[in-house]
């Protein structure tokens, strides 16, 4: 309804007006606004995803990425209707992101030149808390490259942490951005590479299906230009000629795992953390005498990691999803044989 009245009001007056009574009547941010009146204006084109949103079939989230994605090209939108019916919103906004580069008739070449082209960058102090805000917003290639390095830089300051004072995460994110900007001289960190992936047409012979190692598909000149580019190794990777099941000769993952893990995981196979942040870990822990082999491998963020360690966390494949995913521990309340009256939210397990 909300949706249909602002549209009704942009068409009668203008967006402006619409906007204004979204802020005013709504209580909407100005950003929240502004996105609000765009989201209903495109809709109104959408009759399929419209009467899938009013009779509570989709979400509103996904009725506006559907808008969104309308508006920057073709799309089919019985198929994404349907989609949006039964698949959380990450997993549909990824369901998407493939869906447009399907649809584009130039290989998401469109797509990717308008992400460049809406590149944006603020720094500016803030009046209300006399902080300094650094914030941008980068094409997935550019994003990619970002990501690697800051990981890598994050990597090397928790390495020089003494581990009973560490930094929190955002703190530790804040100090690497701080240290690549205002200290070059130190450089990047080792053992940066940015991964992309490509599948073999073995009948066409040709390299089909480009992408980032989270999903992200990129335009096939674009994996091109990035192999050229004498900053970035290019490796073709395949399974049968590495190896790939190093058993107990060492405990931590080889080089060719952890690129092998990152290509079928993506990413923190518990939260959904960036595969850059990522340990291997052992699914038979090698405490227990567990393989470093990559069947008994899986991808998983620090906390994660923790959450397994400590916390009983248990690591599953799914076999329809094909996908290996953590479950909360089958008893959070182990019986200690003792009497307590543990509170529910004293539990760590149930905080997280
Ligand atoms: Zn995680």
């Amino acid at each position: 309804m909300k949706s249909q009245v602002l549209a009704e009001l942009s068409r009668r007056e203008n967006a402006v007006a619409a906007e204004r009574v979204a802020r005013e009547e709504l209580q909407a941010s100005r950003r929240g606004a502004q996105r609000d009146v765009e989201a209903a204006e495109r809709l109104t084109a959408l009759s399929e995803t419209s009467e899938a949103l009013s009779s509570g079939e989709i979400p509103v989230g996904h009725a506006q990425l559907i808008a969104r994605a309308a508006s920057e090209g073709p799309i089919d939108q019985t198929f994404l209707v349907e989609a949006a019916k039964h698949q959380g919103y990450d997993q549909f906004a990824r369901t998407l992101r493939t869906h447009q580069q399907e649809q584009s008739d130039d290989d998401g070449q469109s797509i990717y030149d308008r992400q460049r082209k809406s590149r944006t960058g603020r720094a500016f102090s803030s009046r209300e808390t006399g902080m300094y805000l650094l914030s941008g917003e980068f094409d997935p290639i550019t994003g990619a490259k970002i990501d690697t390095v800051l990981a890598a830089k994050e990597k090397e300051l928790w390495n020089q942490e003494d581990p009973r004072d560490r930094r929190t995460p955002l703190q530790r994110m804040a100090d690497a951005i701080a240290e690549l900007i205002l200290e070059p001289e130190k450089g990047k960190a080792r053992g940066t590479a940015l991964m992309v992936v490509a599948d073999y047409d073995a009948v066409n012979q040709e390299l089909v299906n480009a992408r980032l190692a989270d999903g992200t598909p990129i335009p096939m000149c674009e994996l091109v230009r990035l192999a050229c580019d004498s900053d970035i190794l290019p490796g073709v990777y395949r399974a049968a000629t590495q190896e790939m099941n190093l058993g107990r000769r060492r405990r931590t993952a080889s080089e060719a795992q952890r690129a092998a893990l990152i290509y079928r995981d993506r990413e923190c196979i518990g939260c959904g953390a960036s595969a850059n942040r990522g340990f291997a870990h052992h699914v038979q822990f090698w405490s227990d005498g567990g393989p470093t082999d990559f069947g008994n491998l899986v991808l998983v963020c620090n906390k994660c990691h923790h959450s397994i360690h400590d916390d009983n966390w248990q690591v599953a494949h799914d076999p329809n999803a094909k996908r290996w995913k953590t479950h909360p521990p089958p008893d959070p309340f182990p019986s200690s044989g003792i009497d307590t009256t543990q509170h529910l939210e004293r539990n760590p397990v149930l905080i997280n």
